[in-house]
């Protein structure tokens, strides 16, 4: 399953050369002098009427050697003023535009190989960028993230040791190119590429996981994993599986500090996980304990895997209106119960878009008379699980009114284990944003839910095994 290298002949042989003239007549200071040196390339280029892959090596040269710099790419961050940390990362990460193309150059410290994978996806039109077994850390973050057809980008863990970029792209796009930079000058080994624009049809019959990228499918495993009796859980201890939202690549919401949703909820998880397990009561699991991106449906087998007696997913939310502010809890439903907890889970759903997932073909819902009515009853206990929070947390914490709601989350779909999604608060409201990042409210909110979740399977084994 190893990485490799991505490039589009066919398309190169048609741009090689375009694509040589447009970048250098990019960056030469005095238009000119740009084409004079265009012309003088254009000519030099044609007598030799060399190779597609001598011409990209010529850029190479050019590149490295300091005569040009990347593409014009603006240099973000000082990369080579940062020396790694424990072992090589990425660095940098530069987008420049040059008119007919965009460029993306990652700058990879230490000497670290540059295993790397790139492709295309599309709804939205996106552009994926994996790098195995080095970790981001970036000097410094670009203000603009809008540069050429790159409308934005996010960057983090993916898997184990897979990292990666999404670029946004504001049109269909194709990898005209790309290559690999040694270490040199100064820069440490970068990982270049060129980003053309393309029609439709083009860019859909390219567009798609590489084979060595396609996840398991956990929507088969659905159908294929038997509902479990309600007799046979009440012997074992319960199964809570707590799922901090978003992680890795996807950062969720953000809050007026920098303060990232991903991190917030994933500390919060952890402080809940800790609370549920200290009373003894019940085995715990965490869908993630790191910073690492999980699909939405990934989430939902996970609780399926550990048979969960209860699934609790932890969000942040926001809003454009900064005085709106409190807890919310949603459970599943075909119809959300306002706009705005239609709009929250469409939202949401999002999570595996940002993070570069290609969700065409995938099976949408699970159907079957039998999970229907599993469903059913299990949409029951996630509904009454919801209301005992809120009973408790009201008394705790400031709650949106109405603070139960309902919506289409892709993350609470297990046909068999009750499931709600929690928004502990608004990171767009200072005083709940103040709230999200203190330990001891933390703490506080941590007590109340595990004590939401004790009086829940109270009442659940206090009506007998039905
Ligand atoms: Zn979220």
């Amino acid at each position: 399953m190893g990485f490799h290298r991505k490039i589009e002949r066919g398309v190169m042989a048609g741009f090689g050369l375009v694509a040589v003239l447009c970048l250098l007549v990019g960056f030469a200071s005095s238009p000119a002098r740009a084409d004079d040196l265009a012309e003088l390339l254009e000519r030099e280029l044609r007598e030799a009427s060399i190779q597609q892959d001598a011409a990209i090596q010529q850029e190479n040269d050019a590149l490295s050697t300091g005569a040009l710099d990347e593409g014009g790419a603006v240099p973000l961050a000082p990369s080579s003023a940062a020396p790694a940390q424990g072992g090589p990362a990425v660095t940098s990460i530069r987008i420049g535009d040059h008119g007919s193309q965009t460029r993306f150059v990652m700058e990879i410290s230490g000497d670290a190989p540059a295993d790397y994978r790139v492709f295309t996806l599309s709804d939205p039109f996106r552009v994926v960028i994996d790098v195995k077994g080095v970790p981001f850390r970036l000097v410094e973050e670009p203000v603009d993230k809008h540069k050429g057809f790159v409308s934005g980008y996010r960057y983090g863990r993916f898997e184990a040791d897979t990292y990666r970029v999404v670029l946004d792209a504001e049109l269909p796009v194709e990898i005209s190119r790309d290559f690999v930079l040694d270490p040199q000058s100064g820069f440490g080994r970068r990982i270049v590429l060129d980003l053309a624009p393309t029609d439709l049809a083009s860019f859909n019959a390219k567009s798609g996981l590489p084979e060595s990228a396609r996840p398991a499918a956990p929507a088969a495993e659905i159908a294929a994993v038997p509902v479990s009796p309600p007799a046979e859980r009440l012997e074992r201890r319960r199964v809570v599986v707590i799922d901090a939202g978003h992680g890795g690549v996807d950062p969720g919401t953000h809050g007026r500090s920098g303060v990232q949703e991903k991190d917030v909820v994933l500390a919060f998880a952890k402080k809940f996980a800790e609370e549920l397990r200290s009373t003894g009561r019940y085995d715990v699991h965490l869908t993630r304990d790191s910073d690492i991106f999980i699909p939405l449906r990934e989430r939902v087998a996970i609780a399926r895997r550990h048979k969960a007696d209860l699934f609790i997913s932890v969000h942040a939310d926001a809003i454009q209106k900064p005085n709106v502010r409190g807890m919310s809890i949603y459970t599943l439903s075909e119809t959300a119960s306002d706009k705005e907890a239609a709009a929250l889970a469409r939202k949401e759903n999002q999570s595996d878009l940002i993070a570069g997932l290609d969700l065409q073909g995938e099976s949408p819902e699970v159907t079957g008379i039998l999970i229907d009515l599993a469903q059913r009853e299990t949409k029951n206990y996630s509904s009454r699980f919801a209301r005992t929070v809120v009973d408790y947390a009201s008394q705790k914490t400031r709650t949106l009114d109405p603070p139960h709601r309902f919506a289409g989350f892709v993350v609470l779909k297990a046909p068999d284990v009750p499931s709600v999604l929690i928004e502990l608060g608004f990171l767009t409201n200072p005083e709940d944003e103040k709230q999200l990042v203190s330990p001891t409210w933390r703490a506080t909110m941590a007590k109340t839910l595990s004590r939401s979740v004790d009086r829940y399977f109270g009442d659940r084994l206090a009506e007998g095994p039905n």
